[in-house]
């Protein structure tokens, strides 16, 4: 058993805050944490770690990962060699956790990597997050999980499947599930940016029976099913269909935001708005220019998402936090921007965005509960961060804030210090720890 006495403490819920705090963890379960003043008497082995005033919140849950990809640009996520994808996977893995998020939910792997990647984290040899695992994307021809038109005659089979019919998607689902993957990622609706003549946001895909066989293979199956859909219809079809994750929900009519609503106790939406944000910071880098249709059509759309994002939030959807972090303009190691864009783009507290990546994003995770909170019963994942993100949303984003960080009752320190990782039991480390708290 480990005291961690003298915190700041944000236990996941908004509006919690406690000065003066202490949080006891018995092996991989939260025993106590609130009031130092109100602590439970301790166990006379318990060793009584000083906390030194430091923040302490949940592990985050990063609930639209990528962590297979490269920091590519958005059309070349599918030509690294696969020998190169593990080898940064690993990398990216290890930033993940480091950065904070000790959960992290597939929004889509190349090949088998997240599949493997989960195995090597569950296994202790791989430093990551706990992982639910992606696939590869399913999409119809023309889709953008169809992404090289056919006179580039590139035989590229890393990231998209692209199924056509009730019984070739029932089938990429049933290999998907034989590769061991938890997520099945759908695309539902287009894109913008496409490099062929690959459908635009609005454009389905897929009929509905196709998207109805692709969730009731995938639940039967025991896997999850998350999708990209942008458009008011995407989002109705994925809703109608049963889909578990959104991914964008850009456009809302008042009839797709009456169905979220209605399903607002199952389904999860994150709007990831890291792409739209960053592309209008650097399309000019890609050669578009100011004014042309991608610049005006990626500024309508986060202006469409804002207004969005601020009436599911009014009827109770649940909005998580992550973003398609994992791409050249939003790499690996910046998942922490997701937070401030909350605030500032969607009106929401620092409360409210500490809570949408903490109790929200366990909650999508784990549905059963016991992740995402620091309660009695939670799993024992949790930051500690120097200075306060409820003050200061921005802290998150410097590594050298990021003290510690437990998963699963582990604590972890100096995992974005490429030359030292260290993975040590919580006996073993509580030195370093105190150590780290003193810088
Ligand atoms: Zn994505």
């Amino acid at each position: 058993m480990i005291a961690l006495q003298n915190v700041k403490l944000f236990n996941g819920h908004a509006d919690y805050f406690c000065n003066d705090a202490t949080v006891i963890i018995e092996g991989n379960v939260v025993h106590y944490a609130g009031p130092s003043a109100a602590t439970p008497a301790l166990e006379p082995q318990t060793r009584v770690i000083d906390g030194r005033g430091h923040f302490v919140m949940p592990g985050m849950v990063e609930s639209h990962a990528h962590l297979s990809y490269t920091n590519n640009g958005p059309l070349e996520l599918d030509k690294s060699p696969v020998e190169e994808v593990v080898i940064k996977t690993i990398h990216n893995a290890r930033v993940m956790l480091g950065s904070g998020f000790t959960s992290a939910i597939s929004f889509g792997s190349v090949h088998r990597v997240d599949a493997f990647l989960k195995r090597g984290i569950e296994s202790g040899e791989v430093l990551g997050p706990r992982l639910l695992a992606g696939g590869r994307d399913i999409g119809s021809t023309g889709s953008n999980a169809d992404l090289h038109p056919d006179y580039a005659q590139l035989k590229i089979d890393g990231l998209g499947m692209i199924t056509d019919g009730p019984w070739e998607v029932r089938k990429a689902v049933r290999t998907l599930s034989k590769n061991g993957v938890d997520v099945v990622k759908v695309m539902i609706d287009g894109e913008l940016l496409s490099s062929g003549g690959g459908i635009k946001p609005g454009v389905l895909g897929f009929t509905d029976e196709e998207l109805e066989v692709l969730v009731t293979e995938a639940h039967h199956r025991g896997m999850r099913v998350a999708s990209h859909a942008r458009s008011a219809a995407a989002v109705k079809q994925a809703v109608r269909a049963g889909v578990d994750f959104i991914g964008h929900a850009n456009y809302l009519d008042d009839e797709a935001l009456e169905l979220l609503e209605a399903h607002r106790d199952s389904v999860f939406v994150g709007p990831a708005v890291a792409w739209e944000i960053t592309f209008l910071e650097h399309y000019q880098s890609f050669g578009f220019e100011t004014g042309g249709p991608e610049h005006e059509g990626y500024a309508a759309e986060l202006a469409a998402t804002q207004e969005s994002v601020k009436r599911m939030r009014d009827v109770g959807v649940r909005v998580l936090v992550g973003g398609d972090y994992g791409l050249n303009i939003t790499p690996h190691g910046t998942y922490a921007k997701e937070l401030e864009y909350f605030t500032e783009y969607f009106g929401f507290s620092t409360g409210e965005a500490l809570q949408a990546a903490t109790k929200h994003g366990g909650e999508a995770f784990m549905p059963e509960g016991g992740l995402g909170t620091l309660e009695p019963g939670s799993l024992a994942d949790l930051v500690i961060v120097k200075g306060n993100p409820l003050e200061d949303i921005k802290v998150l984003q410097t590594a050298d804030n990021i003290l510690a960080v437990m998963k699963d009752g582990q604590i972890f320190s100096g995992l974005l210090d490429p030359c030292s990782p260290h993975q040590k039991s919580a006996e073993q480390l509580s030195g370093l720890l105190e150590e780290s708290l003193c810088n």
